[in-house]
């Protein structure tokens, strides 16, 4: 043990104040709740003593952090945190499962009768599955789009798209009309836009229809259903040429425009000048995200990457954005509008990965990456292994998911997990400067291999 560690320790006895020569960062409390079979205790060790748990040795890190997982049965569990003498107790309750035997899998119902429905807001989610969750978004409308509804499957409408597709639409999102019949649209006729930033399609239509717009590298499919004057009551179109982000909506004159950011042709020595990049940083104010090991916050190492990229980016020509630059609350909602609004090319998310109790036992370390649209997926591959490469992390890929800062930003949008909190040799690298360093250069080597269009 340090001899200053010894003075603090020595001083704040004498204050009056127990001080453990060990931190616990999680559990966050001596008593709680965690319903799963196993879980762990994050934290740091600071003198030269073993650490106990229950017994059984704690592996420390050099940096002194540790993860050390523990089994739980129902009930109480007790567990005795000993530093040669120092004891913290920890009680930690497993709840029994509760049976109910009356639960069983709502069956879906079909309507003798199909009912007219409307939607009753905006950004109402139009899903594949009857499921709150996962990449089963088609789309999202605005209010006042109508149905015919032919059934209903746990709390959502089954909803018709066309002569030969259906759709679901939550019960809460959606009134019943007073239409009795749907009255179909007629597209009357199509207006193409084309210059060097982007293309797009404007719709003239006698009433609002449900629509879709998927992406992939050669473009846009679009199709609008419940049209009459088309083959299976759908009407489609396509825009061509690999997306840089897209928006669609209706504008006051009821026209339906979709609208896609060409790729843009950069210069190999500059790839970065003028693309306008939003860089948010996770998490800040009352949310502090993931804890690491040696007590960091997860908000705050992620503001100081941030702060690093948006230097560097600067620095070769881009335009930046921040979502936040000091440690303030920030809405999800809001981060998203903020880029939409700076109409960014480009949306990354910066984070620092933790994991549930329930995975508490996986050896998780390293880059992972997260996209949702497949504008985005090759980016989000390029980041993973840009940034691995230059820290050596080891890179984790790129995932798929259903996160709200990349579902609903118009621009190419990536969240970058840059490395694990809870991992102890993760940690003491992600809050070492120089390490920083290496960080945001692997996503600027990224970004500019993406924008040079390189390959993966
Ligand atoms: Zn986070």
């Amino acid at each position: 043990m340090k001899k200053k560690y010894w003075a603090l320790l020595l001083f704040l006895i004498f204050a009056g104040n127990v001080v453990f020569g060990f931190q616990i960062v999680y559990p966050k409390k001596q008593n709680v709740v965690i319903n799963s079979d196993k879980t762990f205790f994050i934290g740091n060790e600071k003198t030269d003593k073993t650490l106990k748990i229950n017994n059984s040795e704690v592996n420390l890190h050099k940096s002194g952090g540790f993860k050390h997982v523990v089994k739980l049965n129902y009930g109480n569990n007790i567990f005795v945190i000993d530093n040669g003498g120092q004891k913290q107790i920890f009680n930690i309750t497993r709840l029994q499962p509760v049976k109910n035997a009356a639960v069983s899998t709502p069956k879906a119902i079909y309507y003798d009768n199909p009912i007219i429905i409307v939607t009753s807001k905006d950004s109402v989610p139009l899903r594949s599955t009857p499921v709150d969750a996962g990449l089963n978004r088609l789309q999202h409308l605005p209010a006042g789009i109508e149905f015919i509804a032919t059934g209903e499957e746990r709390g959502f409408y089954r909803v018709k798209l066309g002569l030969d597709g259906f759709g679901f639409i939550a019960k809460d999102s959606a009134s019943k009309s007073e239409n009795e019949s749907l009255l179909y649209a007629n597209v009357q006729y199509d207006n193409r836009l084309n210059n060097k930033k982007e293309k797009s399609v404007e719709f003239f239509l006698d009433k609002k229809v449900p629509y879709t717009v998927t992406d992939n590298n050669s473009g846009l499919d679009i199709v609008l259903y419940n049209v009459d004057n088309f083959m299976y009551e759908k009407y489609e179109e396509h825009i061509d040429g690999k997306p840089f982000g897209y928006s669609s909506y209706f504008n006051n004159s009821g026209m339906l425009v979709i609208s896609k950011k060409e790729f843009p042709k950069v210069s190999a020595k500059t790839p970065l000048k003028g693309i306008k990049i939003t860089i948010d940083p996770g998490h800040g104010g009352s949310e502090a995200g993931a804890i690491g090991c040696l007590g960091h916050k997860e908000k705050d190492v992620n503001l100081e990457i941030a702060k690093n990229l948006r230097d560097k980016l600067e620095k070769s020509g881009a335009i930046v954005y921040m979502t936040r630059d000091d440690d303030s609350y920030v809405g999800l909602s809001e981060r998203v509008e903020k880029s939409n609004y700076f109409d960014a090319d480009i949306f990354l998310s910066i984070h620092n990965n933790a994991l549930p109790d329930s995975l508490a036992d996986r050896d998780a370390s390293g880059t992972e990456t997260y996209y949702f649209y497949p504008q985005s997926k090759e980016l989000a591959q390029i980041l993973a292994k840009s940034v691995s490469e230059q820290t050596g992390f080891k890179n984790g890929g790129a995932r798929g998911k259903s996160l709200a800062v990349v579902r609903n930003t118009q621009s190419i949008a990536v969240l970058l997990e840059v490395g694990y909190m809870i991992n102890p040799d993760d940690n003491s690298k992600l809050i070492n400067k120089d390490f920083q360093n290496k960080i945001t250069e692997g996503i600027v080597i990224g970004l500019e291999r993406y924008l040079r269009q390189d390959g993966i």
